[in-house]
């Protein structure tokens, strides 16, 4: 640091908020300026979108929670990932408004299913009238309420172990660990468990005493603590993407 408390580094000289850089929280990804982010969007993503998704998105972008969306560059990895596995039964926990739920649907073949949950059943049916008119609704198994006891349920009947050929997380940070316990046991051997916003807004790496929004704070330490328990899990191979705000996937091995 120069006196001014300024990096000596010439190339961090040359960003300023001006030019792009993003410095503040609450974006959708952690590339190095909200140009570059725009431009992928732009270039490779928007081009591609399929129509449905677009008007989820769009309608989203009205709802007063719309950050907790799934972004449009997420949802297109998530499509090319699913049918790179050929998944066919998913399942989904956090659902929202259903970028993601319909980026599923989207991927899987006519008879794959998801099964779907959320604690509110309000915002998946802002979405529902979008994802039944792209023909894909009758993926969908949506149960309101809370995952875990859900999860338990499915746990309890030997039938269910080892079924899931993916599945996407992306509900109450705080219990990542909880619902990691049960999907292990529900994932097929090769089949891949995604957590979402792993990275929380680069958070993780910020210094303890960082002066950062009272939600990102709350859920920091679960999310630091999953980190550091999936890389040490003996049972998955693991891969932490830096797309959106973060992705581990996990790929059972045993
Ligand atoms: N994947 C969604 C999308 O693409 O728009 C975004 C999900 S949003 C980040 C998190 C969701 O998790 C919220 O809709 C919230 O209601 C739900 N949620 C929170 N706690 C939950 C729980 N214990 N069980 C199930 N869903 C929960
Ligand atoms: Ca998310």
């Amino acid at each position: 640091m120069g006196a001014n408390g300024i990096s000596q580094d010439p190339f961090i000289h040359t960003w300023k908020p001006e030019d792009g850089a993003h410095l503040g929280f609450g974006h959708k990804s952690l590339l190095q300026s909200d140009g570059l982010y725009q431009y992928i969007l732009e270039t490779s993503v928007y081009p591609r979108e399929p129509e449905p998704l677009k008007e989820l998105r769009e309608m989203t972008a009205k709802h007063p929670w719309n950050l907790m969306s799934t972004a449009a560059d997420e949802g297109q990895f998530l499509n090319m990932l699913l049918k790179l596995i050929n998944a066919k039964k998913t399942m989904e926990i956090g659902v929202y408004t259903g970028y993601s739920l319909l980026a599923t649907a989207l991927a899987l073949p006519q008879d794959g299913k998801i099964l779907a949950m959320d604690v509110n059943r309000e915002h998946y049916e802002l979405g529902l009238p979008i994802i039944e008119k792209a023909g894909v609704a009758h993926k969908i198994d949506f149960r309101e309420g809370p995952a875990l006891p859900v999860l338990d349920q499915l746990v309890e009947d030997d039938k269910n172990h080892g079924t899931f050929d993916f599945i996407f997380v992306d509900a109450d940070k705080n219990n990542y660990l909880n619902y990691h316990k049960r999907l292990i046991e529900l994932v097929k051997v090769g089949g891949l468990i995604g957590y979402d916003n792993t990275l929380w807004n680069g958070s993780v790496a910020a210094p303890a005493d960082s002066p950062l929004p009272e939600y990102l704070i709350y859920y920091r330490p679960f999310l630091m603590e999953l980190n550091k328990a999936l890389a040490m899990d003996p049972r998955i191979e693991i891969c932490m993407l830096s797309v959106s705000d973060g992705i581990t996937l996990c790929r059972r091995i045993k």
